[in-house]
């Protein structure tokens, strides 16, 4: 296995690797790294938690540090496009982190919040520019991004800009860029929208896929409650009483949910604090610092707002609704078992959402273990199907009598699939 010391690193950007405690390149960064520093195109396949930033962050450093160049006014020498102004921050910090010591300067940009200082940051030019789409094109478009000196374009969670609606806008970003520079594409699937992007952008690239597409984080312990929607709530409460849950992130479909969650748990004395797209960008990072420090227990997050989270502790995560994108469900039970850890992932479903379940389940290529083992456990639940794996083994013999009582007789059925045809359990 290789190791850090192994890539040919510049000194400074090693000792901060050092610093961070990364003793061993995670997968991302094996396999990406000594591509990178030749200064080939990258496709990479990989979510977040994978070490993906540090994968690009590295080589980039070192590329920036051995040909010290002066930025001109308004100049970019990388530029990183990604889809919210968490993940954009978060990028950007880690730039700082793993750059302390090189001299290598950074700005971040998203919308939101004032442009006056975004212009002035511009006003010297700048090493490492990470950017959401939107401010950026208006900041090209008055003048106060240009790429004459341009020598990497990173493209961040592609397939996520694609969901966003960010295309066009991206477009109109690429078509400024120079013709010669290094480019690196991240997406953690690869839908024909990404491939087509994929095929114009980047040349003989080298393709490094982590987790195979549509894989569920393997250390995660999933599981399913089935409950009614009016006990989701309830059921979310009586979880919460457990205090050995630390560091829960809670995901909702609607930002007014996340709020009605925030609420009720506060009711509870819970120490909870919601984030979504309608927060002021301070309240947003007031909410993440305090879930970070461990001061907020939960944190209530819709699925944009979610997407650059990355806090390494987060123990549980519940799906209080199940998302429409299968691809999400992925995304949000990957914020925990981050950087080598375990996790759990709890999904509530009620009646309406069994669809979205079996959509999931058809997505990951198995079973979501069923948790029987909770008070609300009730109208809803679904009898298991055949080959449904039941997480609480003793509620087994419950649920084959509440099989045998409400399946009609064994010869009127369709015949059950067989053990080849049922997919297997995801834990
Ligand atoms: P990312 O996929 O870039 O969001 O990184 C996920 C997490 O893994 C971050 O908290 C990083 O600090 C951490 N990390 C990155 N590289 C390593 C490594 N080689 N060893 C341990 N942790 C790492």
């Amino acid at each position: 296995m290789a190791d850090f010391n192994s890539f040919n690193l510049l000194a400074p950007i090693l000792s901060a690797v050092e610093k961070q405690g990364y003793k061993v390149p995670t997968p991302i960064q094996e396999q990406a790294i000594p591509h990178l520093l030749e200064g080939k195109d990258l496709l990479g396949i990989a979510q977040t938690g994978t070490g993906k930033t540090a994968a690009f962050a590295l080589p980039i450093l070192n590329r920036l540090s051995k040909t010290r160049v002066k930025t001109r006014p308004g100049r970019v020498r990388t530029l990183i496009l990604t889809p919210t102004r968490e993940l954009a921050s978060q990028i950007e910090a880690n730039f700082q982190t793993y750059g302390v010591g090189s001299r290598i300067s950074s700005k971040v940009i998203f919308g939101g919040v004032g442009y006056r200082p975004q212009i002035q940051a511009m006003s010297r030019g700048v090493d490492v520019l990470v950017a959401t789409p939107g401010r950026l094109l208006d900041l090209m478009n008055d003048g106060h991004v240009r790429y004459d000196q341009l020598e990497v374009f990173v493209l961040d969670e592609a397939d996520r800009m694609l969901d966003m609606g960010f295309i066009r806008d991206i477009e109109k970003v690429i078509a400024k860029l120079p013709k010669v520079k290094q480019t690196l594409l991240f997406s953690a699937t690869m839908p024909t929208g990404i491939a087509k992007l994929a095929t114009g952008l980047l040349k003989d690239p080298v393709k490094v896929e982590v987790t195979p597409q549509a894989t569920t984080v393997e250390k995660i312990d999933q599981k399913v409650h089935f409950v009614e929607k009016s006990n989701k709530i309830l059921l979310l409460k009586s979880i919460l009483k457990n205090r050995s849950l630390k560091s829960v992130l809670v995901f909702t479909r609607t930002k007014h949910g996340a709020d009605r969650v925030v609420k009720q748990l506060a009711k509870e004395s819970i120490s909870a604090a919601a984030i979504h797209g309608n927060k002021s960008q301070g309240a947003r990072e007031r909410a993440l610092g305090n879930f970070r420090s461990g001061m907020v227990r939960v944190l209530v997050a819709t699925d944009i707002a979610a997407r650059g989270i990355d806090v390494p502790h987060v123990s549980h995560v519940i799906n209080f609704d199940l998302p429409f994108e299968p691809e999400s469900y992925v995304h949000r039970i990957g914020r925990t078992a981050r950087a080598g850890r375990e996790g759990v992932a709890i999904a509530f479903c009620d009646n309406e959402e069994r669809k979205l379940l079996k959509d999931i389940e058809k997505f990951i290529r198995c079973k979501v273990p069923i948790d029987v083992d909770h008070e609300y456990h009730g109208v809803a639940a679904r009898v298991p199907a055949r080959g449904q794996v039941l997480r609480n083994p003793t509620d087994k013999k419950k649920a084959d009598s509440r099989r045998s009582k409400k399946r009609p007789a064994r010869n009127s059925r369709k015949k059950a699939p067989s053990r080849a045809q049922t997919s297997a359990s995801c834990n």
